[in-house]
């Protein structure tokens, strides 16, 4: 194969030459035809046959000799200039085709002002980073995915083969069979947030707008937790502006909504108090969610908004670590922004702020 390859390199170079001889003999010969008429003319005499001859055998000569320096010259120029970093970017394109995304292409040295190759290189160097960023961000989800998916599965093996026990008292059977619905729906849970994210992060999405009054959603949204809040004792405050209409996608929306709420109700011991405030000027909508539950360090409020990351252990079996990856892509979608604000021991607000009109394009500044 690689044989094959130089000599149709071979071919091509000599065939290069001919073109090349050809075409300057032509030349040299029309304007040797043209000095010698002219010369014949100014001198007054004919040359002789023999004058002719040698002439045209000399020029035949310089003709040869300057056509092959100026192909031996072309064949090391293309060698330097475009075979050398041709073969480069192929070898590195072709351990990206096997995968080995940790290619880097060294910037070749620039000759003349043409600098199209490194151009080239810096662009296939990019694509390589971003692909293995891709290919880490996928590795590490399936072994997220995997591990999540491990301790609920051993629960419900675990009990299943606890129930085939003969003679067991009822009060056990019910334990059992409630461990393993309360650990498949863990499951379907975290299955339904990697869909929900997967589709939201992998297709485009067109949010589908409607007019809501906003402080309705979220009255709504929150009265859907009141046996959480009365079961834990825990004080409700909310200070809505009234009639805040937006053009948005409330399903999208709600999603935000339910897993903020969630959290804070979830982080949040017995007696506290979780408050809820919505202001809006012309162009924008502003939601806060705060509680007075455990908060969280900066450490850990850097990371929250990772898939699967999970910074309170004691609740790991309560949640998936999707609930805020899902809410950022959510707010991303709207063009809205959200930050946190949280001291350990004291509590964490989630500020929301979305725009009014999804349609019209965002203000400067
Ligand atoms: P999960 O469903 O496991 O709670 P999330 O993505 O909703 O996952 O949250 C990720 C992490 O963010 C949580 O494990 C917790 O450490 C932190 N967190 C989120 N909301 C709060 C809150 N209101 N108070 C304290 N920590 C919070």
């Amino acid at each position: 194969m690689k044989k094959d390859k130089r000599f149709k390199s071979v071919i091509g170079t000599v065939s290069n030459f001919f073109i090349f001889f050809l075409l300057a003999a032509f030349v040299t010969t029309c304007c040797i035809m043209l000095f010698i008429s002219t010369l014949q003319e100014s001198v007054g005499r004919e040359f002789t046959q023999s004058e002719i001859t040698l002439a045209a055998k000399i020029t035949m000569v310089n003709v040869v000799l300057i056509s092959a320096c100026m192909a031996a010259i072309d064949y090391f120029r293309r060698k330097t200039t475009v075979e050398r970093p041709v073969k480069k970017i192929t070898d590195a394109t072709s351990k990206m085709i096997e995968g080995d995304f940790s290619v880097r292409i060294e910037p070749i040295a620039k000759i003349g002002s043409d600098d199209s190759f490194n151009e080239i290189i810096e662009c296939i160097n990019k694509m390589a980073e971003e692909l293995s960023g891709v290919e880490t961000l996928r590795t590490d989800f399936v072994a997220n995915v995997s591990h999540e998916m491990k301790t609920p599965l051993a629960v419900m093996q675990n009990y299943g083969q606890l129930l085939q026990a003969p003679d067991l008292p009822e009060e056990k059977r019910l334990e059992y069979a409630r461990a393993i619905t309360a650990s498949s729906r863990r499951l379907a849970d975290m299955m339904t947030n990697i869909l929900k994210l997967n589709r939201l992060e992998n297709q485009q999405i067109y949010p589908n707008l409607t007019v809501f009054d906003l402080g309705e959603q979220l009255c709504e949204n929150l009265l859907s937790y009141e046996s959480v809040w009365e079961k834990k004792n825990i004080c409700i405050e909310t200070e809505l502006a009234e009639g805040v209409l937006v053009s948005a996608d409330a399903e999208l929306l709600s999603l935000v909504w339910s897993n903020l709420f969630s959290n804070a109700f979830k982080f949040t011991e017995e007696g506290g108090k979780v408050s809820l405030t919505l202001t809006a000027d012309e162009a924008y909508a502003t939601v806060k969610i705060s509680d007075t539950g455990c908060g969280m360090t900066a450490d850990i409020g850097a990371h929250i908004f990772e898939k699967f990351y999970q910074g309170d252990t004691s609740h790991a079996t309560e949640g998936n670590g999707l609930g805020l990856a899902l809410v950022k892509r959510v707010v991303d979608i709207m063009q809205g922004e959200i930050g946190v604000e949280s001291a350990v021991g004291v509590g964490t607000t989630f500020t929301v702020k979305i725009r009014r009109n999804a349609n019209e394009p965002e203000e400067n500044g």
